[in-house]
């Protein structure tokens, strides 16, 4: 591959940079990571964000690809469906995901994935990672990364998976090379912990996504290997606003979430300590500039949290990114156009059925219409299985392109309301004409994560 010369660059080392970095070494190169926090396998600090994430099988792919698949294998749990807390049942109510074995999303701790891509990066020989480096500027005439600390270093290529506040993206744009726009939403999260029962165990359903629906507003858990749940209220901003006060804050925890808030003894203390983050969605174009930066992972599209996706698409984006340079070794400005161009819409759909999942989530879970039209898509899946999967499961559980997955729930929504308000019509005519499914990406493996 003909490389600008110079050092080939990251800057950021979380998913994206790390699996980046393996893609290059995989291709031959050296690499050096420039990440601004301290190392979290020797520090104690957080990774920054959600504390577990949703594992699925777009992200599970590139693991395989990269070979650290038996190692994420040993720190995630199973969750087979969404287990719906009613603010009017005290008996919660299990939505599988699906019917099939492999439909089953993840729960993996930021930090322990990190921690593993870090170490595989570094196992590779190729990669030298440099903590406590946070790239402030990055001079594309010149080919220099400034530095917080003033250091300044000289690059080939720079790649930027700094994530969503993305210096390398600032500076493609800063030369008119791109443009880029956060929608913020009005509503914000705050994390919890729900501890584990007094013998260690999970207090709820370990192998479930747990979620209070509450029309504006909801609780969501994850469960973590050692027994705790990762718990967060996604509400409208004003909503945290309100809550100053720990009488506040038990009062409407007691009202709307009783059960929750009964077995978390610290819960307005945890309220008031931890940070209200933020929601946002960003748009960007002009993701490389000639070829010397490109950008990947959150840094190019940033997203809701509301699929569990952004990490999942992160990794994706690493490794079309690869395939484009791969592809294209001898013209690395056409390999990142292409890239850009292949990748931009589906970054789109992802954006727009994540911030769709929030409403569906929130309040759908519970609205009899969404559950009858959910019931027939699957009971249409199973008949048909290879013409037609809910819009879900096609996120989740395959790797077709997030534009495919969106346009065909949109044909695929309009048969089922068709059949919904007239029974007499032929639906399963209507679904046998749908074009058949893509394959499974050849890499993607059932049986890849083996944990309960
Ligand atoms: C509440 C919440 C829940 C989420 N849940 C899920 C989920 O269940 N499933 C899912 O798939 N996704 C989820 N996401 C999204 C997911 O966290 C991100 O999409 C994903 O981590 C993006 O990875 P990345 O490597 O592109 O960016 P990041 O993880 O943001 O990594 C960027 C790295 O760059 C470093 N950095 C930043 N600026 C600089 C700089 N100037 N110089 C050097 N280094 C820098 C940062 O310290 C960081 O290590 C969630 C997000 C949130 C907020």
């Amino acid at each position: 591959m003909t490389m600008p010369s110079g050092p080939i660059v990251i800057a950021g080392a979380g998913q994206a940079g790390s699996l980046m970095a393996m893609y290059l070494a995989r291709q031959g190169h050296d690499v050096t990571m420039y990440e601004s926090r301290p190392d979290l396998r020797r520090h104690d600090i957080d990774a920054g964000r959600s504390i577990n994430l949703a594992l699925a099988t777009r992200g599970i792919v590139p693991l395989i690809d990269v070979g650290v698949i038996e190692h994420v294998d040993a720190i995630t749990i199973a969750m087979r469906g969404r287990m719906v807390h009613a603010l009017d049942d005290p008996t919660p109510e299990l939505q599988p995901y699906g019917r099939q074995a492999h439909e089953v999303i993840h729960s993996v701790s930021r930090t322990d994935l990190n921690a593993i891509l870090l170490d595989a990066a570094e196992a590779t020989g190729r990669v030298t990672i440099e903590f406590d480096s946070q790239v402030e500027s990055v001079d594309l005439d010149q080919s220099l990364l400034h530095f917080a600390d003033g250091r300044i270093e000289p690059f080939g290529l720079v790649i930027g998976a700094d994530g969503a506040g993305s210096r390398v993206r600032k500076a493609i744009t800063d030369k008119g090379a791109g443009a880029s726009e956060t929608e913020w939403l009005d509503h914000s999260y705050k994390e919890l912990t729900l501890p584990p029962a007094a013998d260690g165990s999970h207090r709820i359903d370990p192998n479930a996504l747990h979620i209070w629906p509450r029309g504006q507003f909801m609780l969501i858990a994850l469960a973590n290997p050692n027994g705790d749940f990762t718990i967060t209220l996604f509400a409208p901003t004003e909503t945290f606003e309100s809550l100053t006060s720990s009488d506040e804050i038990l009062a409407f925890f007691d009202q709307e979430f009783a059960d929750f808030a009964a077995q978390v003894p610290d819960l307005a203390e945890q309220f008031l300590d931890n940070p209200t983050g933020p929601l946002g969605t960003l748009r960007a174009t002009g993701w490389s500039y000639q070829n010397k930066a490109v950008i990947v992972g959150d840094a190019a599209h940033a997203i809701v949290p509301f699929h569990g996706q952004g990490m999942n698409a992160a990794m994706e984006s690493a490794r079309a990114l690869d395939r484009h340079m791969t592809q294209n070794p001898d013209d690395l400005a056409t390999a990142f156009r292409n890239y850009e161009t292949d990748r931009k819409p589906d970054a789109d759909a992802i954006a727009d059925m994540a911030l769709q999942n929030y409403v569906e989530m929130r309040s759908g879970v519970l609205d009899p219409r969404y559950l009858a039209k959910r019931e027939l898509a699957l009971a249409l899946e199973q008949r048909h299985p290879e013409h037609i999967s809910p819009r879900y499961n096609m996120v989740m559980f395959s790797t077709m392109p997030y534009a495919e997955a969106q346009s065909r729930a949109a044909s695929q929504s309009e048969i089922i309301d068709k059949a919904i308000a007239d029974p007499a019509i032929d639906v399963d005519a209507l679904v046998a004409a749908l074009p058949p499914l893509p394959p499974l990406d050849p890499l993607a493996d059932p049986d890849a994560l083996t944990n309960s």
